[in-house]
């Protein structure tokens, strides 16, 4: 039978507020680089699939990943959109990471 005692860790769902750069040569992460942006694979499967590639990640198990994130370090400052508030980064349309020391 199972038991009908409730997880106290489950309480608060499965927080995914963690982001990890996918890069394989990359180390950062939100928690220890909380100060980079953390950038989501682009919609486009054709951009995305250039981002794999330039982050040496275009095997098979990576495809399965859900969240992806390359972090700001990839990108160059004319990859991003100036905003008006000049706080948020957001990167331009069809943007690709280029930047791997
Ligand atoms: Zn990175």
């Amino acid at each position: 039978m199972a038991t009908l005692h409730q997880d106290p860790c489950k309480k608060n769902k499965t927080k995914t507020s963690h982001k990890i750069c996918a890069a394989a040569m990359c180390n950062n992460r939100s928690e220890n680089r909380p100060d980079l942006t953390y950038h989501k694979f682009p919609s486009d499967p054709e951009t995305s699939r250039r981002w794999e590639i330039l982050m040496r990640r275009g095997d098979q198990k990576f495809k399965s990943v859900e969240n992806k994130y390359c972090c700001s370090e990839h990108f160059v400052p004319s990859d991003y959109r100036i905003s008006l508030t000049g706080h948020r980064k957001d990167l331009k349309t069809g943007a690709i990471p280029s930047v791997f020391p």
